[in-house]
């Protein structure tokens, strides 16, 4: 064992015998194909209810419907004249425990309205997702309700989204609306 590392099993006698572990792993498979069945028949016929079986999802042609208030990517609100309804007041990236959120602000040319974001960006790697973002804004500004859960990239920078991105992104129930 390495100093500090996680000590290693001693196998048993049965364990280095593989073919008992193989038998064993056979059996576990097999134990969880006979009971799905068993369910999927019962829920069939109707006398199972309460119990599901497992399904397989055939991702990505199908997906799970996300629930109504999970947290997807962010999205940034807008006037209605178009400018962002941010009011740089750094509540948000004071609050991120994962210090993702970076603002740039600048004084607004609306004379009622004291700062605004020049760039405002989310590194979307490093959030972890817990939504205080949305909870410390106190104009309503930030929210996440994309539904877009699905974040890929083949370069890290890519997960940086910049002030206009989070600002034409759409909120999940009106690109349903949109698609029907
Ligand atoms: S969801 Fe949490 S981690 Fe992500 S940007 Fe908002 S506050 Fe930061
Ligand atoms: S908390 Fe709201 S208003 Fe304040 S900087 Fe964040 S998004 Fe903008």
């Amino acid at each position: 064992m390495k100093e500090g590392g996680t000590p290693q099993k001693t196998l048993t006698f049965l364990e280095r015998f593989y073919l008992a572990e193989v038998l064993k792993g056979l059996w576990i498979t097999g134990a969880h194909f006979f009971r799905n069945l068993l369910v999927h028949t019962g829920r069939a016929l109707g006398v199972v209810k309460k119990r599901r079986g497992a399904v397989t999802i055939q991702y990505p042609e199908e997906r799970r419907p996300i629930p109504p208030g999970y947290r997807a990517r962010h999205r940034l609100l807008r006037r209605e004249d178009g400018s962002p309804k941010c009011v740089a007041c750094m509540m948000c990236p004071t609050i991120c425990p994962a210090r993702c959120i970076h603002i740039r602000a600048a004084e607004s040319p609306d004379p009622t309205i004291e700062k605004y974001p020049v760039e405002f960006n989310i590194v979307l790697d490093r959030c972890v997702m817990c939504g205080l973002c949305v909870e410390a804004c106190p104009v309503d500004a930030i929210r996440m309700d994309t539904g877009v859960v699905e974040m890929s990239a083949y370069d890290r920078e890519e997960f940086v989204t910049g002030r206009d991105f989070l600002m034409e992104s759409t909120p999940a129930d009106e690109r349903a609306e949109a698609e029907e």
